[in-house]
C-alpha cells in the first residue's frame, strides 16, 4: 500500500446534504471508518451556491453586479427558467428564447406570457462563435437545425443528473431520470455501490436529500440482509392520467392522476400499497394503465 493509498469502511462521494447525510447516518450507526471526497475546496454541495436569503426562501437574487450581454438563450423550461428570464429582463437583455428537449413543462394555459417563446423537442447542438459567444444552434424535432444569434446563454437544469462518475464506473443508469438505477435500499446494481439525493433525481429539497442520506446506513451495513426491497422499474415518460402498480402480475395500486407526471420530475407515490408488495418478490412496475 503505498502512502496515499488507504483502506476505509465505505468511502462517500460527495459532500452535499446527501453525502454528509450518509456520512452521519453511517457515523450514528457505528461504522468506524468512514470517509468524505469532495472534488470542491469547501463541503455544502449547492445550497452553498444558492444565494437565497436563507437557504429554503425562494426570493432569487437578481442579476444585480453581474455584466450579462444583451441577447440571450435559456436552456430549460423548469421554473428556474422562467425566474432566469424575468431576471435578465430585469437586468436589460433580450430573452430569445427558452429551449427543451422535452414537452412544455406546463400546460400552455398556465406558462407564463413574459416567459420568452419556448422551443419544446429541440436539443442544444452547438454553441457558435470564436472567443466570443455568437449563437446558439438548435436541431428541432423533425431534424431541421436553426442558430439563434445570441452573446449569452444560460443553462437553467432540465435536471440530468451529476451522473459522470457513475457512468465512468459502469453503473448502469435509468433510461428516465439518467442516474444510476436504484431499489428502494438505495442500491444501485453495481454491488457495493450505493446512491441517493441529486443524483437520483432533482426538484427535491435538500432535506429530502440530507433524509436520503441517512437512510443509506441500514441497508449498507446489511448489503445482503434478509429485507431486500423489490426493484423499483419506472417508465421513462409517464403520458397518462391513471397510474398502475403491479408486482408479478398482481394489481398493488391504481389511482387516476390529478395532475399529468412529468419526466425529470419525481412523482411521490402513497406508501399505502407497500403492505402489499412481496419483499422476496419480483419487480415492482410502475406504468401509465
Ligand atoms: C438553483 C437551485 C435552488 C435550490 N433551492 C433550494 C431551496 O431553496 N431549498 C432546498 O431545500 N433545496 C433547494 N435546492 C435543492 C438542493 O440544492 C438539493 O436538493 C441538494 O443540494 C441535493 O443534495 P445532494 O447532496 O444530493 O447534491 P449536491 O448538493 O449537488 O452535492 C453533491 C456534492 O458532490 C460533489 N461531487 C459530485 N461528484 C463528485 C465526484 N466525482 N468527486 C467528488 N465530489 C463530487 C459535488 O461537488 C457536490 O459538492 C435548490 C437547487 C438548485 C439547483
Amino acid at each position: 500500500m503505498t502512502r496515499r493509498e488507504r483502506t476505509v469502511d465505505v468511502l462517500v462521494v460527495g459532500a452535499g446534504p446527501a453525502g454528509l447525510g450518509a456520512a452521519a447516518g453511517l457515523a450514528a450507526s457505528g461504522v468506524r471508518h468512514v470517509e468524505v471526497l469532495e472534488r470542491e475546496q469547501t463541503a455544502g454541495g449547492i445550497p452553498r451556491h444558492c444565494h437565497h436569503a436563507g437557504f429554503g426562501s425562494s426570493r432569487p437574487s437578481g442579476a444585480s453586479g453581474v455584466i450579462v450581454g444583451t441577447r440571450a438563450v435559456i436552456v430549460g423550461d423548469e421554473p428556474v427558467s422562467i425566474a432566469a428570464a424575468a431576471t435578465l429582463r430585469t437586468a436589460g437583455v433580450e430573452v430569445v428564447a427558452r429551449v427543451t428537449e422535452r414537452p412544455p413543462a406546463l400546460p400552455a394555459s398556465l406558462a407564463p406570457r413574459h416567459a420568452a417563446p419556448l422551443l419544446t423537442r429541440t436539443t442544444v447542438t452547438a454553441l457558435t462563435g470564436r472567443g466570443r459567444l455568437a449563437g446558439v444552434t438548435v436541431r428541432h424535432r423533425d431534424g431541421r437545425t436553426t442558430t439563434l444569434p445570441c452573446d449569452t446563454v444560460v443553462f437553467t437544469g432540465d435536471w440530468i443528473p451529476d451522473h459522470e462518475l457513475a457512468r465512468r464506473g459502469d453503473v448502469p443508469l435509468d433510461p428516465g431520470t439518467r442516474g444510476p438505477a436504484y431499489d428502494a435500499a438505495y442500491r444501485t446494481h453495481a454491488p457495493g455501490v450505493f446512491a441517493a439525493g441529486n443524483l437520483l433525481h432533482a426538484v427535491e429539497s435538500a432535506g429530502t436529500a440530507a433524509a436520503e442520506g441517512r437512510a443509506l446506513a441500514a441497508p449498507v451495513r446489511r448489503p445482503d440482509g434478509a429485507q431486500k426491497s423489490p426493484t423499483v422499474e419506472l417508465p421513462p415518460v409517464l403520458t397518462d392520467h391513471e397510474l398502475v402498480v403491479r408486482q408479478d402480475g398482481r394489481e398493488l395500486y391504481r389511482r387516476r392522476l390529478l395532475r399529468p407526471v412529468r419526466p425529470g420530475r419525481p412523482f411521490h407515490l402513497p406508501a399505502d400499497w407497500l403492505g402489499r408488495a412481496d419483499p422476496h418478490g419480483g419487480t415492482v412496475c410502475v406504468s401509465a394503465g
